[in-house]
């Protein structure tokens, strides 16, 4: 007995999507709860990996199996596959476990030929429809099955149709005469004659479907994804329904809420006379569901109880497809909807708040990423006033933004990596244009609706996106876009300003501007004016009832600070002392010190610099009142600080009064082979230990100050770059000699702790002992990603795509914390620390501090808390959260 490779609708449901694919366990699930789908079966997604296993050979029993649930299906609706008198015709669908818009493509009408063709249109009474769906099914199995060039086919229809008229408008004679010539097509471009056994067909179709798995578009899509190769898709087969067979059949797509807001909407488009991908694609520009209220009321009713029925079914918003042929409708397909970062917070919320779901489930369903979406940029509302407005179309991805006009995904691509910012402008988009979609700021369409191919990769992308911009006429030829009803016309090169929230479409660079919810931190504008933030802060407030990692961020200036805090920081995590030196007028007593060649003389020089830096420190600990800053001290490479031209070199000496080769030899004598493994770190520090006596008087005065004035200070004060513990204590008693210092002199008692970061491999290993000097370990993932791998951060962007690309690694590790490696140095060192200090605060303030993968990792070894940037405070506020949930297994 062979394996059972095929499942009927009937014999699956919802929790068997690894075996069945998403669209296989949807069907099925539809089916069973009495929603009315066309009946079919299932190849399973194992029949796929064992085609491929087995050398893109059917697996033993496949075919077997696959007549067998025909037959059944046969029997059901009083149809014979390949019989000329009552035909059965199916669909054959992909579906993979994650969906994939677009990626698979579908073959419909199969199992037509010149015989079973006149059966239908006997059978229908309906010649032209009989003769639309041999037409359409030429031209998907030409195109999907046999790979010939879908433009050759669409060329004929628009010749055919002329100007004037649309499809629905070619008579069944021209629809033949149109299907003949696809046959020619086919047969010059690939040599095989069309395939008239049906049971041919369905051979090939299937294969088809399997061998798309591996064809570039899907590899592509799960690269981006990061969706393993390994899943394999399912194959659905199913009896057609019709939408093309005149005035009461149509197609559509729905919504149960708006994808792009969350309003608690249905929420769709649908296209008369029509079939399939038809509304997707945009071929013609489709009605919303509201006209369908009124031109198929009953109809309309039924669909929007299956639609509520399915959401609550789900306790999600689903993305449906429906077909009317005549008056009766059926359901083909149901998924979760995608939705945009916006509407995810917005429908969790709701939901909670209707009591469908609760509030780990609302927590659950938004990927911490999405919230970046509230940060995007708007249109400036005053600059827009003045602009020239364009066009208005479908407003389907957020934010706003300016690039030149192109109008080939190939030449978006090119320009994008020249660094040109480019707005890809299309009729409509199609999977193959994916790669020039992610290299655009944004997507602009002239045609296709919400539920678009544009629109829906857009809101997968978070990506800016107005859709169905009918005033748009694009001659892709002469490389125009013309304004209907305007003599505007644009060219590629042009910039443009599409606004992803209000679909206004403006000519030039017009001014955009912050966020709602930045505008609302800033305080620009109140918090109860703004029904974004509400939801917004709402749905973070649930995530830190929920999670245990405190979250900080990384922070040099007060601004930043502020902004931290109103994003919800607990503390600040890391705040670089360098960049204060950069500062204005500083960096000439930086250089002077640099320069001095006497202890005396880098004292005078530092003498300059400290009480600025000491006015920082009091700027961070106030806006920071009550929360822990933890100040690293000097970190960089001195020449850093020093230009390297000989000019500048020149005009500098000048500046400092001294001679221009004195202080070339001093540049010189900075050089370093190798800086990132140089002369940085505590090792400025050890050589010049009046540096860190100058930033710890800073800090501590800072303090003191601060603490006077009834501020609640807790300065962490940390070493970087530590390899044993020696430096760490030599520093370390420095920090604590000059602490005493300003407490005795100030007579405040300042609550400090004396810490260091963990980024050199060697204090990961030896961490016991660091700990029983340091009070805190903070790990600066980036270097200690670098020293693990060998791999120069500055030099990695050389080789390291090629890694990910090639998948020897999963991810850049520089992004994504790699736990297998380094991962495992910083669990090693929590342990061995908290052996010497069970009280060890740990933390982390690599990039990786606001990746949620990352993040997680760090709940999961115990670190006390995580600190990032302070735009991915909220992420990683969410990714804690999730953290915990995720070791909850309900
Ligand atoms: P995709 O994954 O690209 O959405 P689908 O298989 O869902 O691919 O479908 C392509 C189009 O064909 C959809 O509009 C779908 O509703 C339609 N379709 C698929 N199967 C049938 C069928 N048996 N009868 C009528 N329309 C179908
Ligand atoms: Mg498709
Ligand atoms: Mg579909």
């Amino acid at each position: 007995m062979s394996k059972k490779w095929v499942y009927l609708f009937t014999e699956g449901n919802a929790s068997m999507r690894d075996l069945l694919g998403g669209k296989g366990a949807g069907v099925a699930e539809m089916t069973r709860t009495g929603v009315p789908v066309p009946p079919g079966f299932t190849i399973t997604t194992e029949a796929c990996n064992e085609y491929y296993a087995r050398g893109r050979q059917f697996p033993e029993g496949l075919w077997e199996q696959t007549l067998e649930a025909l037959k059944v299906i046969e029997a059901q609706v009083g149809k014979k596959f390949g019989d000329p008198t009552n035909p059965l015709l199916v669909s054959v669908r992909s579906g993979a476990r994650e969906s994939m818009p677009g990626m698979m493509d579908t073959v419909l009408n199969l199992g037509l030929n010149k015989e079973t063709l006149e059966g239908l249109a006997r059978l229908t009474d309906n010649r032209r429809f009989a003769a639309d769906a041999y037409r359409r099914f030429i031209q998907l199995f030409g195109k999907i099955v046999l790979g010939v060039d879908g433009e050759k086919f669409e060329h004929v229809m628009n010749e055919a149709k002329g100007k004037d008229r649309q499809d629905t408008d070619l008579t069944a004679d021209e629809l033949m005469q149109i299907a003949e010539t696809f046959k020619t097509i086919i047969k010059e471009d690939t040599g095989i004659d069309f395939p008239e056994d049906p049971y041919e067909q369905l051979r090939m179709a299937i294969t088809a479907v399997f061998n798309s798995w591996m064809g570039r578009r899907a590899v592509d899509y799960r690269r981006v994804y990061k969706i393993p190769d390994t899943l394999g898709t399912g194959v659905n087969v199913q009896m057609m329904v019709f939408g093309n067979m005149g005035n009461d059949s149509a197609t559509g797509v729905a919504f149960t809420r708006n994808p792009a807001t969350g309003e608690d909407e249905l929420y769709g488009e649908y296209l008369v006379n029509a079939q399939g991908e038809d509304v997707v694609a945009g071929i013609r520009t489709p009605k919303p569901l509201s006209k369908l209220r009124e031109e198929m009321p009953e109809v309309y009713q039924q669909f929007s109880e299956i639609a509520k029925m399915l959401e609550r079914h789900y306790k999600d918003v689903q993305d449906v497809e429906f077909t009317i042929e005549r008056g009766k409708l059926w359901m083909l397909q149901t998924r979760n909807g995608k939705r945009t970062g916006m509407a995810a917070v917005k429908i969790a919320v709701d939901m909670v708040n209707e009591g469908v779901i609760d509030k780990r489930t609302a927590l659950r369903r938004v990927q911490p990423e999405m919230l970046n979406q509230f940060l995007f940029p708007i249109v400036n509302p005053g600059a827009a006033e003045h602009a020239t407005r364009l066009a208005h179309g479908l407003a389907a991805g957020p934010g706003a933004a300016q690039g030149r006009i192109v109008l080939d995904p190939d030449e978006a691509a090119a320009r994008s990596e020249q660094g040109e910012r480019v707005i890809l402008v299309r009729t409509e988009t199609a999977p193959e244009d994916f790669h020039g979609m992610v290299a655009s700021q944004a997507i602009l369409t002239a045609r296709g609706g919400l539920t678009s191919h544009a629109a829906v990769v857009a809101r997968q992308l978070g990506k800016c996106c107005v859709c169905g911009c009918g005033d748009l006429e694009i001659d892709y030829k002469a490389g125009t876009v013309h304004v209907h009803g305007t003599d505007t016309i644009l060219k590629e090169g042009d910039w443009i300003t599409v606004d992803g929230h209000s679909g206004w479409v403006y000519a030039g660079q017009v001014e955009t501007r912050e966020a709602e919810v930045i505008q609302v931190i800033r305080g620009q504008m109140k918090p109860e004016d703004s029904k974004l933030y509400g939801y917004f802060s709402t749905f973070l407030s649930w995530a830190d009832e929920v999670r245990r990692l405190g979250v900080r961020a990384n922070a040099d200036t007060p601004t930043d600070a502020r902004i931290a805090r109103l994003f919800g920081a607990e503390g600040i995590g890391l705040c670089r002392t360098e960049h204060m030196f950069f500062e204005g007028d500083r960096i000439d007593a930086v250089r002077e010190m640099i320069v001095a060649e006497t202890v005396e003389d880098r004292r005078k020089a530092l003498a300059k610099i400290e009480p600025l830096q000491q006015g920082d420190f009091e700027g961070i600990f106030e806006v920071m009142d009550g929360l822990p800053v933890t100040i690293r001290t000097l970190d960089p490479p001195l020449h850093e600080f020093l230009p390297h031209g000989d000019r500048e070199i020149e005009e500098l000496a000048h500046k400092m009064g001294i001679n221009p080769a004195q202080l070339k030899a001093k540049v010189e004598s900075l050089r370093e082979a190798n800086p990132m493994l140089g002369f940085r770190g505590c090792r400025l520090g050890i050589e010049y230990p009046e540096i860190t006596e100058m930033q710890a008087r800073a800090i501590f005065r800072a303090a003191a100050n601060c603490q006077a004035r009834g501020i609640h200070v807790h300065p962490e004060i940390m070493i970087p770059l530590v390899g044993d513990v020696s430096e760490l204590r030599m520093q370390g008693d420095i920090v604590r000699r000059v602490a005493d210092e300003v407490m005795a002199e100030t007579g405040q008692k300042i609550d400090y702790l004396l810490g260091t970061m963990i980024e050199v491999p060697r204090a990961a290993l030896t961490a016991d002992k660091i700990a029983t000097v340091a009070e805190f370990f903070s790990f600066g993932t980036n270097d200690l990603t670098q020293m693990t791998f060998g791999m120069s951060r500055d030099d990695a962007g050389r080789f390291l795509p090629a890694y990910v690309e090639s998948k020897l690694l999963k991810d850049d590790p520089f992004e994504v914390l790699d736990q297998e490696g380094v991962g495992q140095l910083v669990r090693m060192a929590v342990e061995r620390g908290r052996s010497t200090r069970p009280d060890l605060k740990t933390g982390i303030c690599g990039e990786h501090g606001g990746e949620p993968e990352s993040v997680k990792f760090c709940h999961r070894v115990g670190l006390n808390y995580v600190s990032c940037s302070p735009y991915r405070v909220v992420i990683a506020r969410l990714a804690a959260a999730q953290a915990v949930l995720e070791e909850q297994k309900d």
